[in-house]
């Protein structure tokens, strides 16, 4: 063997075990259900046929001129190097359309358009043999380009250049590593053809489509990072990306989120191993209606789906799912109901921006819509669920929050005790916002404590003039969140905010709800204590309204608790109430805490609690929570 041949053969044989490599992880990683993961592995083939064609060609020109069957063999590798080869190019293009996500955009007869150069070569390549116009061979059996080969060159130029085009068209539609990805592909291939070019015996561009094609691998194709690996579906970043680049390639598509409300009592029942047991059913179900690529599973109870189809077979989908999850799944011989609540909407129709379909998996929906589709008007909370975060950031920017007082009376005497700061947000828009739709939500969206340090300053503030002191007031009461108080650092900074003020502690009495898991109790009560010995009040709000008030009796050593007003408004009811009522009243007395009872309207009510004997009083009997000055005026 010459050893021209032999340093050909080097190339494809580097080429060769590239490809080889590619298309073991490939295969053995079974993702291959869309478009582009076929047209990757069309392009490996394609490399792969065309380094074994070479090496075989490289050491059948050795024997060439003595043999005619080795003559023979160069000529069929040639043949099927040249015929296949020529898709390369095509289907390059083809895959960067699919990577983002333009491919669905293509209409038909755009694609046969795009194929039309590629027919042309293959019609070449096929009626070489008889035309030569490719490449033919000389008396010497050496082989010879003829003019049609530059046709080639032309061609796959051209489609190389539409790649490109296509990449940089839509390169916001894709993530940076892609983009990383992809032009590090062109760049290593174009450079393998242009030295391949100048330099005839260096055979890289094989070589450098190998490279290309592993780069793919490593990162267009490798989509760890978007996997959920215990349904072998699509995780939550795997769901973002994909509502991005059809939003920003302008496609329709309906989003449906399936919200299993009962996941905690079924994993209570059952054990945690027969959640993922379950996860993987449901995902399998989902698979007999869209395509395994758009299931997403986005949280440990939260699966979407993505429907490329029309509005008809959507609204069909939706009944599917509603129908079967009114039926129960058999998992581990056990036979469980899950509780599902749909979302379903369509884009752009209903929701535009990926915040909007963010907003589907992150709200929490309306109360009492277990076992319902959601959909058309009745997302209009998912809106205004946006409305009211837009307002939130505004009205901080802004100042648009106030803080509004309602006095607290004593039992005794009906002589003043202090008031409760209660925030206000009016939006020029939305109008006025109540504190129970907004307080949430800024929680959920990590401002609670912007908001928090807002009502205390003014608090704060209130107090440094004297003015309640003057009124007769030995306290104000204050609402903390408590994702406010978990968050690391809070004793310290609240110490140093009121401090500044030169207040005296006990003017502050911080009311918590408790809306705790027991985990969470350690920490909340480190940061009562904390601040109860420094000589804070701390109160338990809404007693009688959550399902674990006495827990956090026991374990938070409040010195105040403040009975719901639908308790006291329930003991008017009914007997059934009244003993309610009174019952939890003596408990509190008897473990030797203060009572605040709230929303006293009516003077019965007055009389009532007194016969049951509480402490204070808070309601609209007295007066509604009001601006500062309205109080001052109103005390006065
Ligand atoms: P809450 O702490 O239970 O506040 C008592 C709520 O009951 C207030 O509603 C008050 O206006 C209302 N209320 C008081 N007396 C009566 C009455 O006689 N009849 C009726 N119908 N209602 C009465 P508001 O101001 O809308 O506040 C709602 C909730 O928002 C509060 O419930 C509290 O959980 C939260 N919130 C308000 N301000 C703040 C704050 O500054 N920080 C935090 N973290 N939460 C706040
Ligand atoms: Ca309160
Ligand atoms: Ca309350």
């Amino acid at each position: 063997m010459t050893w021209v041949h032999a340093f050909h053969i080097v190339f494809y044989v580097c080429a060769l075990l590239i490809c080889g490599t590619c298309f073991f992880y490939t295969l053995f990683r079974k993702r291959v259900q869309r478009l582009q993961n076929k047209l990757y592995i069309l392009m490996l083939s394609i490399v792969t046929l065309n380094s074994v064609c070479d090496i075989i060609a490289a050491v059948a020109e050795n024997y060439s001129l003595v043999s005619n069957s080795a003559f023979l063999v160069v000529g069929i590798s040639n043949f099927l190097y040249f015929t296949v080869h020529a898709l390369l190019a095509p289907s390059l293009l083809f895959y960067v359309c699919c990577v983002n996500g333009m491919y669905t955009r293509l209409s038909i007869r755009r694609r046969i358009i795009y194929l039309l150069p590629c027919f042309v070569t293959i019609f070449f390549t096929l009626t070489n043999p008889l035309m030569h116009w490719v490449y033919y061979y000389d008396e010497n059996r050496a082989f010879q380009r003829n003019w049609a080969e530059m046709f080639f060159y032309v061609v796959a130029a051209v489609y190389l250049v539409g790649s490109v085009v296509y990449l940089l068209w839509f390169w916001n539609a894709i993530t940076r590593r892609r983009r990383i990805a992809l032009t590090g592909a062109f760049v290593i291939v174009i450079s393998s053809v242009m030295l391949q070019l100048l330099f005839i015996d260096v055979k890289s561009e094989l070589l450098g489509e190998a490279m290309g094609l592993l780069f793919l691998l490593l990162i267009v194709e490798n989509e760890d990072d978007r996997l959920d690996a215990d349904t072998n579906t699509y995780n939550r970043k795997g769901f973002l990306l994909d509502i991005r680049n059809f939003i920003m390639t302008k496609q329709t598509f309906h989003v449906f989120v399936i919200n299993v409300v009962n996941v905690d009592i079924v994993r209570r029942l059952t054990g945690s191993s027969s959640i993922q047991a379950l996860a993987r059913l449901v995902a399998t179900y989902f698979r007999t209606l869209v395509p395994p690529y758009q299931i997403y599973h986005t949280s440990y109870s939260t699966f979407a789906l993505l429907y490329t189809g029309d509005k008809k077979g959507a609204d069909a989908l939706a009944k599917k799912l509603e129908q079967r999850f009114n039926e129960s799944w058999s998992c581990l011989d056990i036979s469980i109901m899950l509780n599902a609540v749909i979302l379903y909407a369509s884009v752009p129709d209903e929701l535009k921006t990926p915040d909007e379909i963010l907003l589907m998996l992150d709200s929490p929906f309306p109360k009492s819509s277990a076992g319902k589709v959601l959909h058309g008007s009745s997302l209009n909370y998912l809106i205004r669920r946006a409305d009211v975060e837009r307002a939130l950031h505004t009205g901080i920017a802004e100042h648009r929050f106030e803080v509004y007082y309602q006095p607290i009376y004593r039992m005794e005497n009906l002589s003043l005790h202090g008031a409760e700061a209660l925030l206000r947000l009016k939006d020029p828009d939305l109008g006025f916002i109540p504190p129970d739709e907004f307080i949430p939500v800024a929680e959920q969206i990590g401002i609670i404590d912007v908001i928090g340090n807002f009502v205390l300053h003014e608090v704060c503030q209130f107090l440094q003039s004297g003015i309640p002191q003057e009124k007769g007031m030995s306290c104000i009461h204050v609402n903390l969140s408590v994702i406010q108080c978990m968050q690391p650092g809070f004793t310290e900074r609240i110490l140093s905010l009121i401090d500044s003020y030169g207040l005296s502690h006990s003017l502050i009495n911080f009311e918590i709800t408790e809306t705790l898991t027991a985990s969470d109790y350690q920490t909340l009560a480190g940061v009562v204590s904390t601040l109860q010995a420094e000589g804070f009040h701390f109160s338990m709000d809404d007693y009688g309204t959550g399902f674990s008030n006495m827990q956090s009796i026991f374990e938070l050593s409040f010195d105040v608790i403040k009975i719901d007003k639908s308790i006291l408004w329930g003991a008017e009811a009914g007997s059934t109430g009244k003993a309610i009522l009174e019952n939890s009243a003596r408990m509190i007395r008897q473990i030797g805490k203060q009572i605040v009872v709230e929303g006293v309207e009516t003077e019965a009510q007055i009389e009532m609690l007194k016969r049951i004997g509480v402490d204070y009083l808070q309601g609209y009997y007295f007066s509604k929570p009001i601006p500062r000055e309205m109080l001052i005026s109103f005390l006065s």
